[in-house]
């Protein structure tokens, strides 16, 4: 058997959680590569060309972000940020720096990994041009037909509005990302996220979630992180 492990790049000073995270992703079969520094990551990332980076913003050295920004210069790798900062405005910061999605310490293993998987699987699907041969997306019972611009839940086709179709199809191509309100604001309506433009997509959001099933506190297609934005979870 082929041995093919995606390679992650971990990169805390913490020895604690590094040590603890580093486990984690070795039970769950992907390789480990491990940095304490922003400046050892670089150069590890340059070396080793991982496919993932999970990334304590917290370092001895410098900021995190200093290492995101290095990092999307020239390419698309995904990124997790890792941050004891709860603070909305820091988390789409980054997110709009570039990074994939945001994990809030402290974290359990199943959360973490759950967004390593995803993040994996969503950086596979924009490889892709985000589609599925024939033009169709398929997320547990929820298909998208791009083509014909139709969704279904279990074989039955819901009825969306123009912009809630758009907006679905959005989040589908950026699957286990978190989508920021003003990306996604600026990618339907144009323009940026102002106070009457977020209770726009609220109003939207509503209505599609509403319209696939999704129900408060149960696991759901969309995740909405308030004041933040929102994830179709794959
Ligand atoms: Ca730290």
């Amino acid at each position: 058997m082929i041995q093919n492990k995606y390679k992650i790049l971990l990169v805390e000073d913490e020895d604690n959680i590094r040590n603890l995270v580093a486990t984690m992703l070795d039970t769950a079969g992907y390789q480990t590569i491990l940095a304490s520094s922003c400046s050892a990551a670089k150069t590890l990332f340059a070396s080793h060309i991982p496919d993932l980076i999970i990334l304590d913003l917290g370092l001895p050295d410098m900021d995190g972000v200093n290492l995101l920004d290095y990092v999307r210069k020239d390419s698309l790798t995904p990124v997790i940020v890792l941050s004891a900062r709860t603070n909305e405005t820091d988390k789409i910061t980054v997110l709009d720096r570039g990074a994939n999605d945001y994990v809030t310490k402290p974290f359990g293993s199943g959360e973490l990994l759950a967004r390593v998987r995803a993040a994996l699987r969503n950086h596979r699907f924009s490889a892709d041009e985000g589609r599925l041969p024939g033009g169709r997306f398929i997320l547990k019972d929820l298909e998208i037909d791009y083509d014909a611009r139709r969704i279904f839940l279990r074989g039955e086709e819901i009825r969306l509005t123009q912009t809630e179709y758009n907006i679905v199809a959005l989040l589908s191509e950026n699957c286990g990302k978190m989508m920021t309100y003003s990306a996604i604001i600026k990618a339907i309506w144009g323009g940026s996220a102002q106070e009457g433009s977020i209770k726009k997509l609220q109003v939207n959001m509503a209505n599609i979630r509403k319209k696939i099933g999704d129900k408060p506190g149960e696991q759901n297609y969309i995740a909405n992180e308030l004041g933040v934005g929102y994830r179709l979870n794959s």
